[in-house]
């Protein structure tokens, strides 16, 4: 890799490891520690998660816990003070994480709002918006999203049809923005959307921070197969956005969004530690196994059966072999050794890890997963497996991630593109709805 550019540092960079005006992280640590004890509720055994994370309620006892994290001084561990984070490095937050990951946790403010939405203004925010935005967001006041995908498409993000043309001092806002994750009980968006259409296609874009419940705001919900109404499609109908509301500079949106993709793909790979906790990986603390392949194994009395046990040892190696690799990658990217574009690895590794342990926990659970036997671990298998593709298309598919690892990690020649020195006027496109059909 000794030829890979150096990427630049933004104020997202945080610190690996503590800076000397830092609180000691045995001694924060510590402090965590007795905190959670006195004032958090335990999770109940064998659950990751709060009750109930995507109802209504679940929502508002996340938004709760983020208000109680805050008035502790617990909030936004690796956010600047300034803008009422902790101002703390990754290893600070990596003992936090150990120590509150059996506790309930408002983990619903992780994707897209703490890792991928607030990095991003952080890096190209104004510092009105940063002042006005982020310090609600860690009191749990804000949930953000981001309305990226349109209905033409999602993988060709520059090729974005939703318009945004200047009037005076706001932009006019038309167009749809699709598979946009719980943008109903949502606040605010990130917004990529074309204000300049004489250029090529990257260099018309421009993102804006959008208020989402407002007039001329259509947002509706999609019912998905299992019965899921998280995603959501927005009409956009001439709706007037302030000008001061765009985050960078204006036609320069795919520096922003480039970003922000860069956030993502650490935030999916399990590598951003900007969450209220950091995922870990392998879901392993203070030396408890808890790995479902195990407890699969356990339920159906397979661990004598030497097949079993050799596809719990290949799931076992993916589950330590995927958080090494995100630490290797994410230590690279911090400390500039490794460029943005690299945190593909991290989301490439997470989303083909995840099928495959999907696919060897049916392969161990057999029919129990198919065929509803008694309440278990066995028995969840089939609605994850079904579920596993998720990971690699949330966030770009993992064929956009191997073209941005051959193309701007390895530095390999980019995919042909006729439409790359094109005004984009001149591209041959789709239409698109501004209305609900
Ligand atoms: C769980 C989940 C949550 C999501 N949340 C959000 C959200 O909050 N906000 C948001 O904006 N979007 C969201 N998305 C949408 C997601 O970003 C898109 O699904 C993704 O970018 C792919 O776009 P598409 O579905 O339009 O597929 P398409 O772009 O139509 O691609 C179809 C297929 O063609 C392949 N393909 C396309 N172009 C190429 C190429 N150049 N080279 C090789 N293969 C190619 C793709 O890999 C894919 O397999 C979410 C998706 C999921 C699954």
């Amino acid at each position: 890799m000794a030829n890979t550019p150096t990427a630049s540092r933004m104020p997202s960079d945080i610190p690996a490891q503590p800076t000397p005006e830092m609180e000691d992280v045995d001694a924060f640590r510590e402090r965590a520690r007795a905190w959670l004890a006195a004032r958090m509720k335990p999770l109940p055994p064998g659950e990751w998660e709060i009750p109930n994370r995507d109802t209504d309620e679940g929502v508002q006892h996340a938004r709760d816990l983020m208000a109680k994290l805050f008035d502790a001084g617990f909030s936004g561990i690796c956010f600047p003070k300034e803008y009422g984070g902790q101002g703390l490095s990754v290893a600070h937050m990596r003992a936090w994480s150990e120590e509150a990951q059996r506790y309930e946790m408002p983990t619903k403010f992780n994707i897209p709002t703490l890792t991928i939405l607030l990095p991003t203004l952080l890096d190209y925010g104004t510092e009105a918006q940063k002042q006005e935005h982020i310090p609600k967001t860690l009191r749990g006041e804000e949930m953000w999203v981001q309305f990226l995908s349109e209905p033409t498409g999602g993988s060709d993000l520059a090729g974005a049809l939703t318009k945004a043309t200047r009037d005076g001092d706001v932009y006019v806002l038309s167009g749809s923005k699709i598979w946009s994750s719980g943008a109903y009980r949502a606040d605010y968006a990130l917004c990529l959307c074309r204000t300049n259409w004489d250029v090529q296609k990257h260099r018309g874009l421009s993102v804006l921070l959008v208020k989402i419940h407002q007039p001329g705001i259509q947002v509706e919900q999609i019912r998905q197969i299992n019965g899921s109404m998280e995603f959501c499609q927005e009409f956009f109908d001439d709706v007037p956005i302030p000008a001061d509301q765009l985050v960078g500079e204006e036609d320069d949106g795919w520096t922003v969004v480039s970003r922000l993709l860069q956030h993502e793909r650490s935030a999916v790979g399990n590598g951003s530690a900007f969450g209220v906790i950091m995922q870990l990986g392998a879901r392993r603390t203070r030396g408890e196994t808890t790995d479902p392949l195990v407890d699969i194994t356990k339920q159906l009395g397979l661990g004598a059966d030497p097949t079993t046990r050799q596809l719990v040892a290949e799931g076992r190696v993916l589950s330590l072999v995927q958080p090494a690799l995100v630490d290797r990658v994410g230590t690279g990217i911090r400390a500039g050794k490794l460029p943005g574009p690299s945190s593909a690895l991290m989301k490439l590794a997470n989303a083909t890890t995840g099928i495959a342990r999907a696919e060897l926990a049916v392969k161990i659970a057999g029919s129990a997963a198919a065929a509803w036997v008694e309440p278990g671990p066995a028995s969840q298998q089939a609605g994850v497996f079904l579920s596993r593709q998720t990971a690699a298309l949330a966030g770009g598919s993992n064929e956009i991630q191997r073209n941005i690892i051959s193309e701007r990690v390895l530095g390999m020649p980019r995919e042909f593109a006729p439409d790359k020195d094109a005004a984009f006027k001149d591209v041959k496109r789709n239409t698109i709805p501004t209305r609900k059909p």
